[in-house]
């Protein structure tokens, strides 16, 4: 078998020229230092008035703690100079990675830039908007130190200092609703500040907006998750990058989720279901039109054979839509040879106790109260 060398520099080999600096890869090179314990991600999209305070408090609420951490700062594509704030800051913290995005690709995928270079085995995430304190960070990794029941912290800010009408009461119904759809009780969704154990960041991978999704997909890898109460700031640089439209984009996620918690396994049970229940009525209209026809009268202009017809056709082509669903679960899984079950004692995620099936989210009561979370 022959191995090509790839070319030392890119373009090289065709005879192209050294790419210019625009084209040099965006992001700084991983320090090769000794991996941290914590990898502290954070997207960024125009806060470059947020940033040095950003650094400068994640550092100091780290470094009272022993844990040794890296903090991957992903700059999602900034027009405000954070880009060249976020490089210079870099030079001079060995812990801080810059990665910057060649443009503007949302938070979600900002964060899988982040979640794709993390090292250590806890990630963190928090918003480069100071709203989350980064003082509450050691209080949630000592949760997930302490109790090996739980792979997942998630901050509820339980006093949330956002707009009540645009904001706070949006909020409130989409946890609701969040939480009765997909089974994952939490009062909040929306709170950026989390910690994960690092395999349940390796099993997901989020795409379009699916970052308020996080606990739902984190839970459908495997994860047990508590919730713990964190401070909450009001923003005082730069602007809020959503507005009330969002509502809309959040509840056809919901629908995408709550599909692929419990179809995704199973497409034909989702479409042929629904198309069995258009089918079977379909056929009983046809048949007694059958019948009707036989007994000698004209049906050509009755509605209900319209309505029969169009039923079957939808019932069928609902179950095809299943069965080329299968087919595609099939090929994901077989062709890729990602199996389509997770184990609990994998690297990283301590083996189920004696007692413990598959462990509920922790009750609010059992959390820590705000305030007791500084390190
Ligand atoms: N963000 C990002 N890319 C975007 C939009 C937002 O990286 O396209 C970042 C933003 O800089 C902040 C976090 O995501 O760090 C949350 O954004 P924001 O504070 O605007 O959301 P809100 O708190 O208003 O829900
Ligand atoms: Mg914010």
């Amino acid at each position: 078998m022959t191995v090509t060398q790839a070319p030392a520099v890119p373009g090289a080999a065709a005879g192209l020229p050294p790419a210019s600096p625009a084209l040099q890869p965006l992001h700084q090179p991983v320090p090769q230092a000794a991996e941290p314990d914590v990898s502290i991600v954070v997207p960024m999209f125009n806060e470059v008035d947020n940033l040095v305070n950003l650094v400068e408090r994640i550092g100091a609420a780290m470094a009272a703690t022993a844990w040794q951490f890296e903090l991957i700062a992903v700059d999602d594509g900034s027009t405000d100079g954070t880009a060249a704030l976020l490089r210079q800051l870099a030079q001079a913290k060995p812990w801080l990675q810059a990665v910057c995005l060649a443009r503007n690709y949302g938070q979600s995928s900002a964060l899988q830039a982040g979640f794709d270079r993390v090292r250590g085995r806890y990630v963190v995430t928090l918003d480069a908007d100071l709203q989350n304190e980064p003082l509450d960070i050691p209080a949630l990794l000592q949760r997930l130190e302490d109790d090996a029941e739980v792979d997942m912290v998630s901050g509820w800010r339980v006093n949330r200092q956002d707009k009540a009408l645009s904001r706070r009461l949006p909020s409130l119904l989409a946890n609701r609703l969040i939480s009765r759809a997909t089974g994952v009780q939490l009062h909040d969704y929306g709170c950026a500040l989390k910690a994960y154990r690092r395999p349940i960041i390796d099993r997901i991978r989020l795409f379009g907006e699916l970052h308020r999704f996080i606990p739902s997909l984190a839970r459908d890898a495997g994860a047990r998750i508590a919730e713990v109460p964190v401070r909450h700031h009001a923003r005082t640089h730069g602007q809020s990058k959503y507005g009330i439209d969002r509502t809309f984009r959040v509840i056809l996620d919901l629908v995408l989720i709550v599909f692929f918690m419990r179809y995704r396994q199973r497409p034909l049970h989702a479409f042929g279901g629904l198309g069995l229940w258009l089918l079977a009525p379909g056929l009983g209209i046809l048949g007694y039109l059958l019948v009707v026809k036989l007994g000698g009268q004209d049906i050509g202009g009755r509605p209900l054979l319209i309505t029969g017809v169009l039923l079957l056709l939808i019932g069928v082509q609902l179950i095809v839509a299943g069965l080329v669903g299968e087919m595609l679960t099939r090929i994901y899984h077989e062709g890729s040879g990602r199996p389509q079950y997770h184990l609990r004692h994998a690297a990283g995620l301590a083996a189920p106790a004696a007692s413990a099936g598959s462990a509920p989210v922790a009750p609010a009561a059992a959390a820590a109260p705000p305030g007791s979370a500084a390190g």
